[in-house]
């Protein structure tokens, strides 16, 4: 696999086809082969990142000057719909990895610490999980409970993390935190803590709906470090500039995948109800052509705000993404993508009838109806759309 050579493209060049089929083909033999038993044992997918590992795909959005492959957004976006199609737990992982990636390739590059992060994390194919959610604020972002304490050049902090994904196996993770102990809740940090320098004593397991490879347990963080290790720019302009918008593309892509495989589960057993009655088409065909609209409509509505960030990227257009109209769209697409994601695998399922409803089967579609349930909750629907009530009371479109 060649390095791609521009890494800003907005365009597919001919290596990144080459990169698709390459990650289509470690999901067929290292995601698909062990997803069910992923699911069933709510285990890390270890065979996945192994050889997503081997293809350096954890640095696939560090750009080529550091050593990684330079993929842009929407080429990111890409991989993570391609792996979704085959181990949701194993796809929702990478994208959360290629979010924190995102954090420090917009916002740390200016320091000389980040700079060898970058390098270090290409050589070392280095995975890296995000510590936001906190008890006693819950999913809310922008407000934190702990704080980082500073003395000199050292740093400590403490936080208790109800959902950490795969923090186990995580080399590095993003902290959010007050600045210091006497700032208040919205005045946040983004700290990068290293293994080694912290210990994680659980707080509770991860036995859930859906999801389960994430192993997102919950821990009580604490870690040390040197100041360095805080990104130099707030926390607030992180999350509007990149944590905001790149966490609801990747999500909606990796969705998107998911509603794929369900709807090729779907169309498998068309086709194998329309063998025994030949020259009739099934209603269930017809079911088919329904719930393939829904999926186009999310599809392209992922791609869309997929492109018009990329676009904003491209141009450096940072203010752009302080704007409530950006806000809205990004905002519009995460609730409509999850349940979009519930409602074609719901109508999947139905096409699969019995056979889809079985775990025995192979056009079971219990895994993606799960996963899919998860969408909503992960930074809750409720939240979202009462912030966008907000907004637009003031917001018009013009
Ligand atoms: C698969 C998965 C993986 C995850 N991985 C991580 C991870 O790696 N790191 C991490 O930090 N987090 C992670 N999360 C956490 C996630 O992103 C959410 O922040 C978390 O699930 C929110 O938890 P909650 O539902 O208890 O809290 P809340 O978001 O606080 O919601 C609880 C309830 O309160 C309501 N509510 C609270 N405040 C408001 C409000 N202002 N407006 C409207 N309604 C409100 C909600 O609607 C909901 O009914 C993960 C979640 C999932 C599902």
């Amino acid at each position: 696999m060649k390095t791609l050579v521009n890494p800003v493209a907005a365009e597919p060049t001919p290596d990144f086809a080459e990169l698709v089929l390459q990650v289509h083909s470690i999901g067929k033999n290292a995601l698909a082969p062990h997803a069910d038993l992923v699911d069933r044992d709510a285990r890390f997918p270890a065979e996945a990142f192994s050889a997503l590992r081997e293809a350096k795909l954890l640095s696939a959005y560090v750009p080529c000057e550091y050593g990684g492959m330079g993929l842009n957004l929407l080429q990111t976006a890409e991989v993570c719909e391609v792996l979704g199609q085959y181990c949701g737990s194993s796809a929702m992982i990478y994208a959360m990895h290629c979010i924190q990636v995102a954090c420090v390739v917009h916002h740390a590059r200016e320091s000389d610490y980040f700079q060898d992060y970058l390098r270090q994390l290409v050589d070392n194919q280095l995975l890296m999980a995000s510590a936001t959610t906190e008890v006693g604020t819950g999913g809310d972002l922008l407000s934190s409970v702990c704080a980082v304490e500073t003395d000199g050049s050292r740093f400590k902090l403490e936080k208790k993390a109800p959902v950490i994904s795969y923090g186990e196996e995580a080399d590095d993770i993003l902290v959010t935190c007050r600045r210091s102990a006497a700032s208040p809740a919205s005045d946040q940090v983004h700290v990068m803590v290293r293994r080694g320098d912290f210990t994680a004593v659980p707080l509770s397991t991860w036995d859930t709906m859906g999801f389960r490879g994430t192993c997102s347990s919950g821990f009580t963080l604490t870690a040390e470090g040197e100041t360095q290790q805080i990104l130099p720019t707030s926390f607030s302009e992180i999350l509007t500039v990149t944590m905001h918008p790149y966490s609801h593309i990747v999500w909606g892509s990796l969705w998107s995948g998911i509603a794929m495989d369900a709807v090729n589960r779907a169309r498998a057993f068309v086709r194998a109800e329309a063998r025994k009655t030949p020259g009739e088409t099934p209603i269930s065909a017809v079911r088919l052509a329904e719930v393939d609209q829904v999926l186009q409509e999310m599809r392209h509505n992922v791609k869309s705000l997929a492109r018009e960030y990329q676009d904003l990227l491209d141009m450096n257009c940072r203010d752009a993404f302080k704007g409530f109209g950006f806000s809205i769209r990004t905002n519009n697409l995460k609730v409509s993508c999850s349940q979009r994601i519930v409602e074609i695998v719901g109508k999947a399922l139905l096409i699969c009838g019995i056979s889809g409803y079985r775990n025995d089967s192979r056009f079971s579609l219990s895994r993606h109806l799960r996963d899919s349930y998860g969408a909503a909750l992960m930074v809750n629907n409720d939240r979202i759309t009462k912030l966008n009530a907000t907004m637009l009371m003031v917001h018009k479109e013009s």
